[in-house]
């Protein structure tokens, strides 16, 4: 029904084996698999699919797709890095994922669901083009992004990146392309690197990639300051006609990589200004994938507010004025970015 919210969960996302000790693990699934089997109220499944090859090379190179399939059976136990293992499931398992959240889509375009989450592993948004990285082997919401264009034909997409780390494949991906406006809050300096303010697109996509650069340290009132000043205002400027969500949750205060101090009500509060912007341009139409998150606690309560947000089951986010420390960072940015929006 169109007024409900898919949910994207599958045991089967589990099966991808990073080996003994790695923050990337089955459980993160296996955490979430209750929330929907708790859920009441408007949420349905979805089920996923696997992404085809010509689906992945969207955004992949075909050669680069070919070796990750390769780890399914002629060259088990790759790793691609020291943080990007796979075992001889972990192929199936990254085309499920990206499949997921594909499937996702199709739902919410074709009117099934009105908005939904892919609670899903592994993560994309490190991947690159050509290269697995940070946990990641096909960047799913890149995929996505021009799935949605290709088969839909919709013109401007909002990608809110919101996972603890930049989310560096996508901005790649996009950096050159005003059809997808990329925005990001992270860690800085921090993995991978990237992400600087000055990172603001290139070519015809110059103004549409948008870096925000926080020291560790934030929470709540900063975040949502930074959402009040910049990412509200140049998302309704963009008028997306499809709002996607980067969602990790290493942003927590209690992620054992992560460095930041928001709580599972900042990312209900995040989610819900977003939700503001699908209704404003994109008749509501919004879909979140899980990026990190490693503290199973704290991804369960914050995928809970996330879904209730989507679902229209949340309590009021509670107006708590706290000081925010973001003030002169929020001001640089605005230098930044004031060439391009109206902030
Ligand atoms: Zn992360």
């Amino acid at each position: 029904m169109a007024d409900t919210t898919g949910v994207v969960i599958d045991p089967r996302y589990a099966a991808h084996d990073t080996g003994a000790g790695h923050p990337e693990r089955p459980e993160r699934i296996e955490a979430l698999l209750p929330l929907l089997e708790a859920s009441r109220g408007p949420m349905v499944p979805v089920h996923p699919r696997p992404a085809t090859g010509e689906e992945l090379a969207l955004v992949h190179d075909g050669a680069y797709v070919a070796e990750v399939a390769a780890t399914a059976a002629e060259r088990p136990w790759y790793a691609f890095d020291a943080d990007t293992p796979t075992c001889p499931q972990s192929y199936f398992t990254a085309c499920l994922a990206a499949g997921g959240l594909l499937a996702l889509l199709d739902a919410v375009m074709q009117g099934k669901v009105r908005n939904g989450f892919a609670l899903v592993r592994p993560p994309g948004h490190h991947a690159e083009r050509q290269r697995a990285m940070g946990f990641c082997l096909f960047n799913n919401i890149a995929v996505g992004a021009e799935y949605l264009r290709r088969r839909y034909g919709l013109e401007r997409i909002l990608i809110v990146d919101w996972d603890v780390h930049h989310g560096n494949g996508t901005q790649h991906m996009f950096e050159a392309d005003p059809g997808v406006l990329f925005v990001s809050t992270h860690q800085y300096p921090f993995y991978p690197g990237t992400g600087a303010l000055d990172e603001v697109g290139r070519r015809d996509g110059e103004g549409y990639t948008v870096n925000l650069a926080f020291p560790a340290g934030f929470g709540d009132a900063e975040y949502r300051e930074a959402f009040t000043h910049i990412i509200t205002p140049i998302a309704q400027q963009y008028a997306p006609q499809f709002v996607l969500i980067s969602a990790g949750f290493d942003a927590h205060a209690r992620d054992p990589l992560g460095g930041m101090a928001v709580t599972a009500s900042g990312f209900g509060a995040m989610a819900h200004a977003l939700l503001g912007v699908a209704q404003g341009s994109a008749a509501g139409r919004c879909a979140a994938i899980l990026e990190g998150g490693y503290d199973l606690m704290a991804i369960r309560d914050s995928a809970q507010r996330v879904l209730d947000e989507l679902a229209g089951n949340a309590a009021a986010i509670p107006d708590v004025p706290q000081p925010s420390r973001a003030g002169a960072l929020i001001e640089r940015i605005k230098k930044v970015q004031g060439r391009y929006w109206k902030v």
